[in-house]
């Protein structure tokens, strides 16, 4: 699988801004390639066939899943199914791109597996309060619901340990420049 070694996994908890960051990496460094995953979810409002994600009806993501084109995936907040196609990482590493995967902690332990010398880094909440005011903040949640997001959140803190680095996400842009800095690229002036 040594053809697939130069990427980077970002995953970390729900709610941590994974998506956030890993689009500012989009919009700021052309260098990196933001794999476009599959997804069963319909497209929300702005989102783009082939840009945001490649979206699949059930029965296609099946016959993917047969036919064995998955890098990973995994059902996501228990409802859709979401995955990485590895024809589109392969294309993306045979053209030199720094490929940047962001996806769950369940898909990031496949590639684990698959491909251990890729690099896998950790986005992490600035601390376990933050944490808190974001999951719960919206006060949308019954009780009960809000204590089930707690727990799934401490649960997905406690991978950390898997990951070869920690990037903590007190800064949307500090934490881009230090997750680039990581896969060896330089950082934007300021
Ligand atoms: P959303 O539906 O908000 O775009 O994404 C929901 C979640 O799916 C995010 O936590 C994101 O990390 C995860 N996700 C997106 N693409 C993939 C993928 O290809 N594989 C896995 N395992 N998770 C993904």
């Amino acid at each position: 699988m040594s053809s697939l070694s130069g990427l980077t996994v970002l995953a970390g908890p729900t709610a941590v801004g994974k998506g956030t960051v890993s689009t500012y990496i989009r919009d700021n460094y052309p260098q990196v390639w933001l794999s476009v995953s599959a997804t069963t979810r319909s497209p929300r409002p702005g989102e783009e066939e082939g840009v945001h994600y490649f979206f699949k009806s059930t029965e296609d993501f099946d016959r993917l899943v047969g036919e064995g084109e998955f890098l990973e995936w995994a059902v996501v907040h228990g409802v859709n199914r979401y995955g990485t196609l590895r024809s589109t990482v392969e294309a993306a590493l045979a053209q030199g791109k720094h490929v940047l995967l962001e996806i769950d902690l369940q898909g990031a332990r496949q590639v684990k597996e698959a491909v251990p010398d890729a690099r896998f880094v950790f986005l992490a909440p600035p601390s376990w309060d933050e944490m808190v005011r974001r999951l719960v903040g919206r006060g949308t949640e019954t009780p009960e619901e809000q204590q089930r997001r707690l727990e799934t959140a401490k649960l997905e803190l406690a991978a950390e340990p898997e990951f070869d680095h920690t990037v903590v996400n007190d800064d949307v842009r500090r934490a881009a420049d230090e997750l680039v800095q990581l896969m060896g690229l330089t950082p934007n002036p300021r």
